[in-house]
């Protein structure tokens, strides 16, 4: 089959936008949560009827593609790996994605054109993870904290002979309170916050994976869950729809230009993420326990890749995010995303409140 690279899904997504049409949404119940079928969402963004094999599902309209099966979390769009904050789910015999998927995940990825008060981006923070006495993680050849600071001073050069302004939570071997870093990062406007770290496991575990701030409702995929605080809105909350656009850029490069294993973009609340309000990420660059990963790592060439991954995945943002021509805004059939299943979820800054101390891996 042909694989289509990564790197070009936003701009093909946004391509698509222009050939929507309006369609009805039809809601479903599993657990108290609403489903929508994924022939519905096959109607609405013109992708074709589900392919079924067994429980392996494809919709495809020969340059998009949506593949997931039924009972599992995994979900590609154009083959880049996203985890479901739930299982695609088979009701009343119907393959069937959540509503909270489809309205923070599916919508903002496959339109990010009609993304509305989309943030403006002249600025990029740079958040090198752990530093001073908190190594992070380590390997035989070094450790994570100067890794992620080497990737991040690589990264500001690129990006400021690119013409971004760019700001670092630190630029040396310092320790910073996650907090901290949140301020810091809250103090500028029209900025993206992309959080720099690289991985460990106690297994063979190897590959990238992206972080994006969970949305009000769901579990994070770093702690046990569901939870109650699940449901408190956090400031990051205010740019769902951005982080998760700003999530496809980065891994999308990422992985397109690692060859690394793809882990997917999966969903947290860590304080980075969660404490700041400018649409961010975390990226983890590889796994320092995993002996092909360090070695790699290791080497400069791969973090100057990696540094480069974080430019084109910025420039990629800013150029799918946001109305390109007239576009209309965004439909009103899509669903609004309700953890409560009651009533349309409002959030605002003065409910938010730190629901989690969960460190940043
Ligand atoms: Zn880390």
């Amino acid at each position: 089959m042909f694989r289509l690279p990564p790197i070009l899904i936003c701009l093909l997504l946004l391509t698509a936008t222009r050939l929507f049409g309006a369609g009805e949404w039809s809601l479903l119940k599993r657990d108290g949560r609403d489903y929508v079928t994924l022939d519905n969402v096959g109607q609405f963004y013109q992708l074709g009827p589900i392919q079924r094999t067994g429980n392996n599902l494809i919709l495809n309209t020969g340059n998009r593609s949506l593949r997931g099966q039924v009972g599992s979390p995994e979900f590609y769009i154009n083959n880049l790996k996203f985890v479901l904050s739930y299982p695609v789910a088979e009701i009343n015999g119907r393959p069937s994605i959540s509503r909270m998927d489809l309205t923070k995940l599916l919508e903002p990825v496959l339109r990010p054109s009609r993304i509305q008060n989309f943030t403006k981006v002249d600025t990029v923070i740079l958040d090198p993870g752990h530093g001073g006495q908190d190594n992070g993680a380590t390997s035989l050849f070094g450790s994570e904290k100067n890794y992620s600071l080497d990737v991040a001073l690589r990264a500001r050069e690129i990006l400021k002979n690119s013409g971004f302004r760019v700001i670092m939570t630190r630029t040396t071997d310092r320790f910073v309170p996650l907090e901290e870093r949140a301020t810091i990062a809250s103090r500028y406007p029209n900025a993206l916050f992309i959080s720099i770290h690289f991985n460990s496991s106690g297994n063979d575990a190897s590959g990238v994976e992206t972080y994006t701030l969970a949305p009000r409702g769901v579990p994070s995929m770093a702690t046990d869950g569901p939870a109650l605080s699940d449901l408190i809105p956090c400031p990051g909350n205010q740019r769902d729809a951005e982080n998760i656009a700003l999530a496809c850029a980065a891994h999308a490069t990422l992985v397109y230009n690692s060859s690394m294993f793809d882990r997917g973009i999966k969903r947290a609340r860590f304080v980075v993420l969660r404490d700041n309000a400018t649409p961010g990420v975390l990226i983890e660059g590889g796994f320092l326990s995993n002996s092909n990963d360090a070695r790699r790592i290791a080497t400069p060439m791969y973090r100057q890749q990696m540094a480069t991954s974080i430019l084109q995945a910025v420039q990629n943002y800013r150029n799918a995010v946001g109305p390109r021509q007239s576009l209309p805004v965004a439909s009103n059939n899509i669903p609004t995303a309700n953890p409560n299943s009651t009533g349309p979820v409002v959030i605002t800054s003065s409910q938010a409140q730190p629901v989690e101390k969960t460190a940043a891996p």
